[in-house]
């Protein structure tokens, strides 16, 4: 029997799926190494399931290949309907069910109502992992293929999957790509704008002592054809309240890393000076705010650096990114 691979292959305007034995052979081989057991190997090589039932035509079968039954078929939940992959479940009766739906149906097989216990379908569950899927990143790039398990591992590190929106303060679940972001944080969270790697911004808050936790509005800079977000929060740290500033990267880490930054907050002739290295967006605004890699400012230091009687909060911060050799 010679095996090559299995997995979804494009052919002009259809997807076809091959199934090769070896995907496989450990079940198979575990028949074989019994007596009386139905080789399956007599079956045809290759099977060949096409995903859309009405495109098959003639020159994409191969000869000796049976279309045995769609595989899609085979592993499609009867509950929701999606593709199982495993832990599969089955009745004693051999009806097949996804693992998130088996705690929905009161341990009932939906298919023949029998009691369903804990029976798994290993079989299919070898099926299943052994497809060949798309990451779920292709719609951004990804042309990666992998079997189940490996497209589990490969997707969290994914070169091409999108970006969270970096805006703070909203439970905002827009994913995109840099410049999709850039233009939903202008448009929809209306955050301002800036060209250029100098900036000065003032910080203003009339009641500084009823803050807990605020967020002022994001800062988006353009410079050096990248994008970078300046955040100014107040929060918790401890018994204390505190002042953060600090810049992140909306890109990679490994990108992130060619920058620096620098940040002075000051007033009545002291000053604070911080550099750092932006964070990527990929890490949470709470995570870079939590891990305190930015400039830090002691409420009554910023009191004291506002002037007037300590009654409003104005810091004027001023800053630099620039690019490292
Ligand atoms: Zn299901
Ligand atoms: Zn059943
Ligand atoms: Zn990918
Ligand atoms: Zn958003």
């Amino acid at each position: 029997m010679s095996i090559k691979s299995s997995g979804w292959e494009a052919l002009p305007g259809k997807w076809v799926f091959y199934l090769t034995m070896a995907s496989a052979t450990t079940y198979i081989d575990d028949l074989r190494s019994k007596p009386d057991v139905v080789d399956l190997t007599k079956h045809e090589d290759m099977i060949e399931i096409f995903k859309h039932a009405n495109v098959p035509s003639q020159d994409a079968i191969k000869p000796n290949v049976a279309v045995a039954s769609s595989v899609r078929e085979l592993l499609g939940c009867p509950v929701c309907l999606n593709v199982m992959y495993p832990p599969i479940h089955q009745c004693s009766n051999g009806h097949t069910l996804c693992s998130g739906c088996k705690p929905r149906v009161q341990n009932r097989c939906p298919t023949c109502r029998h009691e369903l216990g804990n029976i798994r379908c290993l079989a299919l569950e070898k099926i299943a992992a052994s497809l060949e899927l798309p990451c779920k990143n292709q719609s951004f790039g990804c042309t990666g293929k992998y079997p189940y398990y490996s497209k589990l591992k490969h997707e969290p590190h994914c070169a091409f999957r999108p970006y969270s929106c970096p805006y703070a303060g909203s439970e905002c679940t827009r994913v995109g790509e840099i410049p999709y972001l850039v233009a939903h944080l202008k448009d929809d969270h209306k955050v301002d704008m800036h060209n250029g790697s100098t900036f000065n911004h003032r910080y203003v808050k009339s009641n500084p002592l009823e803050v807990e936790n605020a967020t002022w509005m994001l800062t988006v800079f353009s410079c050096f054809g990248q994008y970078f977000c300046l955040h100014f929060e107040a929060f918790q740290l401890g018994m204390a309240l505190v002042y953060i500033a600090f810049l992140r990267f909306m890109g990679d880490d490994n990108e992130a890393k060619n920058y620096s930054y620098s940040l002075e907050v000051g007033g009545n002739g002291r000053k604070i000076i911080w550099q750092g290295v932006p964070r990527s967006i990929r890490d949470s605004h709470q995570k870079v705010r939590d891990s305190l890699d930015g400039l830090i400012i002691q409420r009554n230091m910023a009191l004291f650096f506002s002037g007037g009687d300590g009654k409003e909060l104005k810091l004027r911060v001023t800053g630099r990114i620039w690019k490292e050799q």
